[in-house]
């Protein structure tokens, strides 16, 4: 391109205009922008503590957070370091809500279910039963408006939420028995927390709750018929298959667990402007990081489970889905009937859903169930 195209084009673009404006603004003294000069300051340096759920670079979801200090280091040049604690180590996994609510540290990293009793609506931004998968919640978070209402959810309790990560579409559980009818629920004991143990116990079965470290042997002894833990890969590592034989799908349950950053919202702000960048900046790389990771992984161990382990994948039969759908909008309908903060969450929830659910079957739907495989 000669000088005389080049100026054509610059004059046709609107390049040189948008340029002179910008010019004449930066001349006028007092301007928006100097007004709102971002406080930036390359001396300040700040040492963070991050409490997780999870136990010490546990695989993904413990090792996204030691990928996010890491990314927050690197991005401030050093001034910014975050030291991880797994659950248990600084605070017990299930207060980390608390400790970052409360200044005692300044990040934390979780899931929204596990604080149901303290905040309801935090069940709604983890998961729902028979509701987004985690391309949906993304969606709804990222361009749908999700996030900031979740920011405005947790602002009285002091905390600025980021989506964390996603575990992807979970599995339905390993069970010692074939369900082939809603009889074969009846009285069956499965390890299976939250909105979906609550929805298990009203199709007839019992959920339980039993620690992570414990799932195995109770497993394995009989003291549980059934679990149901992440996905392919964090099962595999559990050694679920030794002792259950079939792997029901699909997880109803949790369909695209969206895992949760938080940060103190005064230490946030109290940060030079850069810093509270590279924070959100880091926050979205892992919240792509982990899901992406999830997917490689536990595709890569269905695989592995179908093919080295001899594992029966097993499709939970109609009626049962039916029924657990039936039941899961009635305990739904109880935990916004009940919570004016879980309602207005669930009401954007439940919007974006049917929105996504009205487009998918001209896209993503039918190219999966037609044309996903290599032919
Ligand atoms: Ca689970």
């Amino acid at each position: 391109m000669n000088t005389t195209n080049r100026r054509d084009f610059l004059l046709k673009s609107g390049a040189v205009i948008a340029g002179s404006s910008l010019a004449t603004a930066c001349s006028t003294g007092d301007s928006p922008q100097k007004a709102q000069a971002p406080y930036i300051n390359f001396n300040d340096t700040f040492r963070w503590k991050m409490v997780t759920t999870w136990p010490p670079n546990f695989p993904i979801l413990g090792e996204g957070c030691n990928q996010f200090a890491q990314w927050v280091k690197e991005m401030s040049g050093g001034r910014m370091e975050i030291t991880v604690y797994g659950g248990g180590e600084l605070v017990p996994a299930l207060e980390v809500f608390d400790a970052v609510s409360s200044g005692a540290v300044e990040v934390g990293h979780g899931a929204g279910y596990y604080w149901a009793g303290k905040i309801p609506a935090a069940q709604v931004f983890a998961t729902v039963p028979f509701g987004m998968n985690a391309q949906q919640m993304n969606a709804w978070y990222i361009g749908g408006g999700g996030t900031e209402l979740w920011q405005e959810t947790y602002r009285d309790f002091n905390l600025i939420p980021y989506p964390g990560g996603n575990t992807g579409m979970q599995m339905g559980g390993w069970f010692n028995q074939e369900i082939r009818t809603l009889e074969d629920i009846q009285g069956l004991k499965m390890r299976i927390p939250g909105i979906g143990g609550k929805v298990f116990n009203r199709a007839g079965g019992t959920s339980v709750l039993v620690a992570g470290g414990e799932i195995y042997t109770n497993l394995e002894r009989g003291v549980i018929d059934a679990t149901e833990w992440i996905g392919p890969f964090h099962d595999y590592q559990m050694g679920f298959y030794q002792v259950a034989k079939y792997y029901y799908y699909p997880g109803w349950h949790e369909p695209g667990t969206a895992l949760e950053l938080t940060v103190n919202k005064e230490k946030y702000e109290a940060l030079p402007s850069d810093l509270q960048n590279i924070i959100a900046t880091a926050a979205e790389r892992l919240n792509n990081w982990s899901l992406c990771r999830s997917e490689a992984m536990n595709s890569q161990y269905a695989v592995k489970l179908a093919e080295e382990e001899g594992v029966q994948f097993r499709r939970f039969p109609d009626d049962v889905l039916a029924t657990f759908r039936k039941y899961s909008e009635e305990v739904v309908a109880d935990l916004t009937g009940q919570d004016p903060l879980a309602k207005r969450a669930y009401e954007s929830y439940a919007t974006f859903q049917q929105q996504m659910a009205q487009y998918t079957p001209y896209n993503e739907q039918i190219y999966h169930s037609n044309f996903g495989a290599l032919a």
